[in-house]
């Protein structure tokens, strides 16, 4: 403020302005501002203003900050998206290579059926994990869009808690590591809610403690409900495990998607980050919360609280199917795993069952032929497919040879089955089924194997269905597509014609005769006219069995509201590609012949 300054400054500017803060008493900041100019150059008058800018230097320094973090967290988004990609294309990579990899070797080796069948498995394998990591992506972009809607059906929570245990003691054993589960008894038998999300979250965390937790440690859940009102229940599953753990500065940043605590992760451990940003949506939208506590070196744990429903009429409905129970069944249980004998026992328990295990084929042979000698018998045996010294198939010719055609055989495998399918029903065994094994699968197997005799009902029950006469319209534009469910269908006995586009589907069916066609496979996304636009015309058209002929969609992209927009199409069922070749004759076989 020396008059000899500002002179000097106003030498070369007009308006020049210098700024200082003051404190008050309470020490408080004031921000102020004074301005300078000649009111009268020629007489050497200067004009001072002074102003409080405290509310406008503030307002500036807040939306500076606001801009600083925007860009901040645009650049941390972009980086991460980046290195998502690129990590992504890495785990996209690793199995691609080895299915491309694998088909030469095929290829190469045709005449070695051995050789084939080992690289058709591993193709297998590589082709779930490729089906597991773009599930996973699209349940993201399905977050991310507000497309992720939850059901509301019945949990039987039995049968819930058992099918996470069941694959939870595989993955577990398969590392060495100890996995228990404990539920309180105040839980309820059945509730309300979305069971195959639920499953995800649960089996995500619980997957997480198992693959971060090395051999020899400890995996536990414990369930229990927490509170009760009306008809909503709280409750909450606590999995611990005394693995690596999770570092301070990294618990923050768990829920955000594609985050891992170290890039070594993936290659590691596998996975792609993605799990738990999914879970806590999930639970977001469940009303419920997850949190999480590690000490690094020691051990994690997490907890997942979801609200669900309770009904009367869930409890009436689950009982009704419980009530189906098998008490007058006596049943032998073959496994060399004696945590799978333990374990298929409890399920067996739990149905009513009346049951004896045996670590080996031969002592599997040893009981049924005692207990035959006693001119008793077992209903039912299930033996494990891989056993040393004799496997379940051998076991199973020799036991159909003492006992003949009433024991019913069941063989359960951890493997794909087909290539042994034949071999075993020639050696006499009724049913394969795949483990682990859940209560749900082994009551259907149950009901589907002992249902004529319970029921005294004679209805043919298909398990190798046979279409022979009978001809579906394949409505696909994918050649790739069209050629892999032709030779699915045409292995039933199917004769398949072929649509490239829905026009073309529409078209066919209104010119050929009523009953032409016995069914109707109808890709969603086609050019020219799609799936949906297909059906309804169909539906529409003056033909007789414009209304009955079922007409099936399929589809890659199975978000819920698909679904319902192929059945508001008029379509009676909805198959995700890819396709499973069970689930597409079951489904062809339920409108073909129940119609
Ligand atoms: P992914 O397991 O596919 O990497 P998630 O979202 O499920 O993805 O987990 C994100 C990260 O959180 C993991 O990569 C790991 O670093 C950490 N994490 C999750 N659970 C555990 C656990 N039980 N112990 C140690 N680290 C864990």
């Amino acid at each position: 403020m020396i008059p000899a300054g500002i002179i000097r400054n106003l030498k070369t500017q007009r308006v020049f302005s210098t700024m200082y803060s003051i404190y008050d008493d309470e020490h408080r900041v004031y921000r102020k501002r004074i301005q300078y100019a000649y009111l009268d150059e020629a007489a050497g008058q200067v004009v001072m203003t002074r102003t409080d800018v405290t509310d406008i230097m503030e307002e500036q320094k807040k939306q500076q900050d606001l801009l600083e973090s925007a860009l901040l967290a645009a650049k941390q988004a972009s980086s991460a998206k980046t290195e998502f990609l690129s990590r992504m294309s890495h785990e996209i990579m690793t199995p691609m290579n080895a299915i491309i990899g694998m088909s030469a070797i095929a290829a190469q080796s045709i005449g070695n059926d051995e050789e084939i069948a080992d690289c058709i498995s591993k193709i297998g394998i590589s082709s779930r994990f490729l089906l597991s990591l773009i599930n996973d992506i699209l349940d993201m972009s399905r977050i991310e869009s507000g497309k992720m809607l939850l059901k509301n059906e019945n949990i039987p929570f039995e049968e819930f808690v058992n099918g996470i245990n069941t694959i939870c003691f595989a993955q577990a054993q398969a590392r060495n590591i100890y996995y228990e589960c404990t539920v309180a008894p105040d839980v309820e038998e059945c509730y309300v809610g979305d069971a195959m999300k639920l499953q995800q979250v649960v089996m995500n965390v619980l997957s997480n403690a198992i693959k971060f937790t090395p051999e020899g440690g400890r995996v536990s859940m414990n369930i229990s409900q927490r509170k009760r009102i009306k008809d909503n229940a709280e409750l909450r599953f606590v999995i611990n495990d005394t693995g690596c753990g999770i570092s301070e500065k990294f618990i923050p940043h768990i829920f955000e998607p594609f985050a891992q605590e170290n890039t070594s992760t993936t290659s590691n451990y596998g996975g792609t980050g993605l799990g738990l940003a999914i879970s806590k949506n999930i639970v977001d939208m469940m009303n419920g919360q997850i949190n999480v506590r590690s000490i690094v070196g020691v051990g994690t744990e997490f907890t997942v609280d979801v609200n669900l429903g309770i009904t009367d009429e869930a409890r009436h409905k689950y009982r009704e199917r419980a009530s189906y129970n098998f008490t007058e069944l006596k049943a032998l249980v073959g496994d060399d795993d004696v945590t799978v004998c333990e374990y298929t026992g409890i399920i067996l328990k739990g149905m009513g069952v009346q049951f004896e295990w045996v670590d080996s084929g031969r002592k599997a042979i040893d009981k049924v032929t005692a207990k035959w000698k006693s001119k008793e018998s077992f209903d039912l045996v299930l033996l494990d497919w891989k056993m040393p010294d004799m496997d379940g198939i051998e076991t199973a010719r020799e036991i159909r040879r003492i006992v003949g055609p009433d024991i019913t055989i069941i063989i359960m495998t951890a493997y794909d089955w087909a290539s042994i399918e034949h071999e075993a029903k020639l050696a006499g065994v009724n049913l394969l089924m795949s483990k682990p094994m859940f209560k749900s699968s082994l009551m259907s197997a149950f009901e589907k194997v002992f249902g004529d005799k319970k029921e005294g009902e004679h209805e043919d029950i298909v398990t190798n269905f046979d279409f022979t006469g009978k001809r579906v319209l394949l409505a696909e534009d994918h050649p790739l597509n069209v050629e892999v469910a032709t030779k699915l269908l045409e292995h039933r006995g199917f004769a398949v014609e072929h649509a490239e586009n829905g026009l073309r589907a529409l078209e066919m069916f209104t010119t050929t005769p009523v009953g032409y066609y016995d069914a109707i496979l109808m890709d969603i996304r086609m050019p020219q006219m799609d799936g949906l636009q297909a059906a309804s015309n169909i539906r529409h058209c003056r033909k007789k069995d414009a209304k009955t002929v079922p007409i099936i969609a399929m589809t890659a992209n199975a978000f819920e509201d698909d679904i319902e927009k192929s059945m508001a199409a008029g379509m009676n069922a909805h198959l995700a590609k890819p396709i499973e070749p069970d689930v597409l004759y079951s489904t062809l076989a339920q409108w073909i012949f129940r119609k």
